[in-house]
């Protein structure tokens, strides 16, 4: 964390403290068997980019080119600014140009138009780098590339399901969301059960109102 007064995680006492990223702090818990205990789950100390103390088999040189120049963790989602090519997480860029018409470094004129996703093979590099799961302290000794994190985290038997929604937990977990997707499903499949339901009706109670149907399904 550099010092510069701009950070959005420095206080004037130059201590960090996590105003924007609260939500991505999930408590949980957990019941398994007689088992109990609670699962506090964190990218990096409530901030968007990940831990670079979590990556396995990455050079320090790598890691400092996928380092976020505003979080100063590994990227998550990163995105370039067009004015001078330096990379963000997308969420740190995005919440500094909340409150800012300028890029954070050189205080370029800037807008969230102005961010680029960087070149293919930069992003596929990224995707490459190995990282160890959330849940390897509790048990789960997957190494995932990074592009797999959140696909992991869905069925990471270590991750908690939420007492809500019923869907694991993961990071960065929006209840709302997941209930608002399951009512639409549910919606639809319901419609559908109505359609079959009516075609079933149409083509078996004339049949059965029919004296020659009832004759043929007794016999
Ligand atoms: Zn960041
Ligand atoms: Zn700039
Ligand atoms: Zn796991
Ligand atoms: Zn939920």
């Amino acid at each position: 964390m550099s010092g510069d007064v701009w950070s959005p995680w420095i206080d004037s006492n130059d201590s960090k403290i996590d105003i924007f990223w609260v939500t991505f702090r999930v408590h949980s818990h957990i019941s398994r068997g007689e088992l109990s205990f609670t699962t506090q789950l964190t990218l990096s100390n409530g901030m968007p980019g990940y831990d670079r103390t979590r990556f396995v088999n990455v050079s320090e040189a790598d890691l400092n080119a996928y380092t976020c120049n505003i979080c100063e963790l590994i990227l998550n989602d990163p995105v370039i600014s067009v004015c001078c090519q330096i990379t963000y997480c997308r969420d740190c860029i995005t919440q500094w140009l909340s409150t800012h018409d300028n890029c954070p470094g050189l205080l370029h004129a800037l807008t969230v138009d102005q961010l680029v996703t960087p070149p293919m093979i930069v992003i596929n590099l990224w995707r490459n780098m190995q990282i160890k799961c959330p849940f390897y302290d509790d048990g789960c000794d997957q190494v995932i590339r990074l592009g797999d994190f959140y696909a992991h985290l869905d069925t990471c038997l270590l991750n908690p399901v939420c007492d809500v929604c019923g869907d694991r937990v993961g990071v960065d977990h929006n209840c709302t969301d997941n209930l608002k997707r399951r009512v639409q499903f549910l919606g639809q499949r319901l419609i559908n059960l109505e359609n079959e339901f009516n075609l079933i009706k149409q083509n078996t109670i004339p049949k059965l109102t029919n004296t020659e149907g009832i004759v043929a399904l007794s016999e």
